[in-house]
């Protein structure tokens, strides 16, 4: 038991442990413990499973399919899909989009997406970013023009995760262009099985398939597809962060991979390899970090609970969340040495062997992609900038 939980708390803990030891199954928990990217089926079937139980998507009000979960439990139960190496949920439709529509959705919309996103019968990607517009979102150029019932829509967007396998993107355009920035821009959903949207690959260097580009051309979108208002999409785009931004610790993430430097910790240790004093002491060092990154994101949290403001704080945790993962995979890099050199078992074919213990063989992998995470969802330079001007009052 964590200390500070209430006893109810605690008896909700035990109930979530037991779903997953009677529910989540070894081979797929297999796989997310050592860093191997679980199929979309193995998704799909995972997100089935806990919606039958009512808890695919715990953060939504009761009435759409959630449940009415404080933020604490919300934490715990995340703590503890991560801690058992559950498979997370594709969080475009259950963190992102679909809370923007529970907010801004017509009764229709409602009816229509969220059942689809509850039962994993969608798959959406995000469409923000341009080759001209990321930190600065405002500056999006993608047009979208009226015509009659329609929008054509034309521009690209960049950096999209996923949207190799997803059917939908949630779109930011370009609605006036003479307008500011931020009142020019509306919300749309497209299907991408529309003629005129393309996607083509965007390799990340460690050679995986990590976003897209996404070309729309002439793309004949309905004006039923419009979330909220024409010309107030910078709205809708600015709640769905706010959704996301009370859930950026990446506490159970950093959990996660501090037990696995753990794990292999003991299995060099067992193999006589001697990791030397300076090597604990920046696991302690590390430990200590996330305890204290977890007790700040708890007192967030429960002031978010009990009613309290919430202001710029959340960029601290996205800050150290972030930071904290990428010091976790250095330092379980260098546990394992010389064997997070050779191209990870994803790469080099389905049926290859890890030239090391299966442990290792992700590590290098894993140690790429999040260097990503102090850049998606705010760069780690503006994650600064509000805090010194919404924290700090600099
Ligand atoms: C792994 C990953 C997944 C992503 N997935 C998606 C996705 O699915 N959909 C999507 O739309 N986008 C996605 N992105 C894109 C991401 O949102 C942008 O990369 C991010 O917003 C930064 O924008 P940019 O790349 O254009 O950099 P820029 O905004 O051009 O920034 C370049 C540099 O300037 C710094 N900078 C910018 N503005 C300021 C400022 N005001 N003060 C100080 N420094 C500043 C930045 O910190 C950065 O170091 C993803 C990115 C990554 C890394």
């Amino acid at each position: 038991m964590r200390a500070g939980l209430s006893a109810s708390d605690q008896a909700f803990q035990l109930e979530v442990r037991s779903f997953l030891n009677e529910h989540l199954d070894d081979a797929v928990s297999r796989k997310v413990r050592l860093g191997y990217s679980v199929t979309k089926a193995e998704q799909d079937s995972w997100t089935r499973i806990l919606n039958a139980r009512g808890w695919a998507a715990p953060h939504w009000p009761v009435e759409v399919g959630g449940t009415d979960w404080s933020m604490i439990r919300r934490h715990i139960f995340e703590n503890e899909m991560r801690g058992a190496h559950a498979p997370e949920l594709q969080g475009f439709g259950f963190k992102m989009v679909g809370p923007a529509i529970i907010n801004y959705g017509t009764e229709a919309q409602k009816a229509h997406y969220l059942p689809l996103i509850l039962n994993a019968e969608i798959s959406w990607c995000q469409g923000y970013s341009e080759p001209q517009a990321g930190s600065d979102l405002a500056s999006v150029r993608t047009r979208a023009e009226s015509d009659g019932d329609d929008y054509v829509v034309t521009g690209s967007k960049i950096w999209t995760s996923a949207a190799e396998q997803a059917d939908h993107i949630f779109v930011l355009v370009r609605t006036d262009p003479t307008a500011k920035p931020q009142l020019g821009i509306s919300f749309l959903l497209i299907d991408m099985n529309t003629p005129g949207v393309t996607v083509e690959a965007l390799m990340a260097f460690n050679g995986k398939r990590l976003w897209n580009q996404v070309f729309f051309d002439g793309v004949r979108v309905p004006k039923g597809n419009r979330l909220g208002e024409e010309n107030q999409g910078w709205s809708v785009a600015k709640n769905l962060l706010g959704n996301e931004r009370m859930a950026v610790s990446r506490v159970a993430e950093n959990r996660r991979i501090l037990g696995c430097i753990m794990r292999v910790a003991e299995a060099e240790q067992a193999r006589n390899i001697d990791l030397g004093p300076e090597y604990a002491a920046q696991l302690a060092s590390l430990a200590i970090r996330l305890e204290a990154l977890d007790t700040t994101a708890q007192r967030l949290l429960s002031t978010f609970d009990q009613g309290g403001t919430v202001g710029g704080e959340p960029s601290m945790l996205k800050l150290k969340g972030s930071e904290l993962v990428q010091a976790m995979d250095r330092l379980l890099m260098d546990a394992i040495g010389y064997y997070g050199l050779p191209l990870d078992s994803t790469l080099r074919g389905d049926d290859a062997e890890p030239v090391g213990p299966d442990y290792t063989d992700m590590v290098a992998s894993g140690l790429f992609h999040h260097r990503g995470y102090t850049i998606a969802g705010g760069s780690s330079e503006v994650q600064h900038n509000i805090i010194a001007q919404a924290v700090l009052g600099l």
